[in-house]
């Protein structure tokens, strides 16, 4: 009998060896203005980072850059080790922006604002982007549809349109059109912030399940009790940088003095 020679065991490289999201150096300017100065930021596949901060600390502005809705002035963003997003020095004084855009598709975006499409109803706004992108026929896509729209409690308003919904209703549909595309990572800015106070837990729980279920995903919210439950991480930006990003327990245990002023204000200390 010939003895083989030994298998080395050399563990594969996969994908999933890379952090979900990684964003290394991120700088942004308006007008000559710096908003967001070299953020850092690595997001697990599963994580849920919240990110709190002030008002005008650049939250929306980093989470708009992070899938490319802003174009970054420096820095460069990798989804699953793959370069997404990269601004690219050369020569002398030449650079330019890098973009796979095929990786866009990857992240799952819900705004503040819902942003449904006002003349299509609740069914067709879920169908519209994953029928673009060929992500299944029809009638697969139709029942992902329905599964995701029981799942956000609004099966009963399929025929709706966004005008005969309630705000915390339209969020819910928001964030079920996000999930059609099947993100990789979902992206919420304040996703609760324009809703009236007796439907902003409607929203919460719907993304509070989410995270139970393993989705990736960064949070802005002002909804302190609800990132300091769900989230596995606690990113606090002040003035375009992240001052800092630990556990909640962490924040919670007065090792930050900045974020503890914060908290205090915000009334949760
Ligand atoms: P946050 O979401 O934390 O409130 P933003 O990211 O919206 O903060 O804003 C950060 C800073 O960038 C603020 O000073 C804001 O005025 C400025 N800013 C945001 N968007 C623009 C823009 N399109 N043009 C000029 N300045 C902007
Ligand atoms: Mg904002």
């Amino acid at each position: 009998m010939v003895k083989s020679a030994p298998v080395p065991q050399v563990k594969p490289t996969t994908e999933f060896d890379y952090p979900a999201l990684k964003a290394s150096k991120l700088h942004k300017a308006y007008n000559n203005v710096e908003v967001l100065g070299s953020v850092d930021l690595s997001i697990q596949s599963g994580e849920v980072v919240s990110v709190i901060g002030p008002s005008g600390s650049g939250k929306t502005t980093l989470i708009r850059l992070l899938n490319g809705l802003e174009q970054l002035n420096h820095g460069e963003i990798e989804l699953n080790g793959q370069p997404f997003l990269k601004y690219l020095r050369y020569g002398e004084n030449k650079s330019r922006l890098v973009e796979h855009p095929e990786h866009r598709i990857k992240i799952g975006m819900v705004f503040q604002s819902f942003n449904l499409f006002p003349h299509l109803t609740v069914l067709e706004n879920l169908l519209l982007a994953p029928r673009y992108h060929k992500l299944g026929n029809k009638k697969e896509l139709q029942m992902q549809a329905y599964q995701l729209l029981n799942k956000v409690g609004m099966l009963d308003h399929v025929w709706k349109f966004p005008h005969q919904l309630s705000g915390g209703q339209q969020q819910r549909v928001a964030i079920a059109r996000a999930l059609m595309m099947r993100p990789q990572i979902m992206l919420f800015d304040e996703p609760t912030s324009a809703l009236d106070p007796e439907k902003v837990n409607e929203v919460l729980q719907v993304i509070e399940d989410l995270a139970g279920e393993g989705i990736t995903m960064v949070i802005v919210t002002h909804e302190m009790n609800f990132a300091f439950k769900v989230s596995d991480r606690i990113v606090f930006m002040e003035q375009g940088r992240v001052v800092c990003d630990d556990a909640p327990q962490v924040l919670r245990d007065g090792k930050h003095p900045r974020v503890e002023a914060f908290l205090k204000d915000v009334s949760l200390a």
